[in-house]
């Protein structure tokens, strides 16, 4: 064991390495080691080899407490958090959502049906929640749910984003004196995750935005208008079709801008997406790089393993379609390059007159 070569952290060796300067000059030697090491010829002539880790997280989420900031109407969530966790200063902690056309913050989280019994803490509570007679007129959102199924033979899904409609709540929290348009702009047709060939959805639901209130510090949304203490706010609702496919967990209309995308054929069904870093791309991002600083030749090459078949065929399939992606848009970019820059002093008087 002791002969074994093992890993340490890089400020150890580097301590090691550069023992005498400072901690800024020996990070600079260090980073100045690593270039020449970059350097072919360098690293033939006197260099041994050298092999590291390097960890890279994936940033799967973004989460806040439940609340507004009255120096900035345009915020509609509290302090940011890095991590879940159940409360922070007396808050219920949500996961943070955004509109990719406007760019509002939404909350979100794992929901569980209550009746109002349940939300009053009635004496005799009913032994199961949600189950207790009676529909559920209130929702308790959590951080994130334990999300187990199919483990561990395929992997599981856990972008908030692809989660089913049944297991999400997501709520939008209004200003002070924000008010709403006509109902007509908070309603429309969910269209199912699930396309035929053409992209049609196999089902479709009502789907609206309902105004609520929300209790900030036990995450309690009441489907009401607001009596007593709390924030406004609008939540999503939906109808599962009968016998019909799920419908996804993000609504399809955003409360802010009024985009929807319920109708669209391709691309992503809605405009409500979470801060996530989609694995693919940062494998893509990590595989790209690595391929341009490692020699050239037939030693070339990447290998990267996954915890599961499911998984390395995503990643691999992920990874080629970024790629796919990314070579059109250097390719297109060049293009336009070349014509703009190539453009004969006919042309460019034709575009000006
Ligand atoms: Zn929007």
């Amino acid at each position: 064991m002791q002969d074994r070569t093992r890993a340490r952290a890089l400020p150890d060796l580097a301590a090691q390495w550069f023992p005498s300067p400072g901690l800024k000059e020996r990070i600079e030697a260090t980073r100045g080691l690593f270039i020449a090491l970059g350097d072919d010829a360098l690293v033939r002539e006197a260099f041994p080899r050298l092999r590291f880790h390097w960890m890279a997280k994936n940033i799967d989420g973004l989460w806040a407490t439940a609340a507004l900031d009255a120096a900035d109407p345009n915020r509609r969530v509290g302090e940011l958090l890095p991590e879940p966790t159940m409360a922070s200063t007396g808050y219920r902690v949500l996961e943070v959502l955004y509109c990719e056309c406007c760019g509002t913050q939404l909350l979100s989280g794992h929901k569980i049906p209550l009746t109002r019994a349940e939300r009053d803490a009635s004496p005799n509570p009913p032994r199961l929640p949600g189950k207790g007679g009676g529909a559920p007129v209130c929702y308790e959102l959590t951080p994130g749910g334990a999300r187990i199924e199919g483990l561990p033979e395929v992997t599981a899904e856990t972008r908030t984003d692809a989660q089913p409609y049944r297991d999400v709540g997501v709520i939008w929290l209004v200003p002070p004196g924000w008010k709403a348009g006509p109902a007509e702009d908070y309603e429309w047709k969910q269209a199912s995750e699930e396309r035929d060939d053409k992209g049609n959805p196999w089902g479709r639901g009502d789907a609206s935005w309902k105004p609520a209130w929300l209790d900030p510090r036990t995450g309690v949304v009441t489907i009401e208008r607001r009596q007593s203490a709390g924030i406004d706010c609008l939540w999503f609702e939906a109808t599962e079709p009968h016998a019909g496919p799920a419908l996804g967990a993000m609504p399809q209309r955003c409360p802010s801008c009024l985009i929807d995308y319920s109708e669209r054929r391709g691309g992503r069904s809605a405009p409500i997406r979470s801060f996530v870093t989609g694995l693919a791309r940062t494998s893509h991002l990590l595989a790209k790089h690595l391929m341009g600083v490692l020699p050239e030749g037939s030693t070339r090459r990447l290998v990267a393993f996954s915890d599961s078949r499911e998984a390395a065929a995503n990643l691999a399939v992920g990874v080629e379609g970024e790629q796919w992606s990314h070579l059109l848009r250097v390719f297109l970019l060049r293009e336009i390059r070349r014509r703009a820059m190539g453009a004969s002093p006919r042309c460019r008087s034709d575009s000006w007159n």
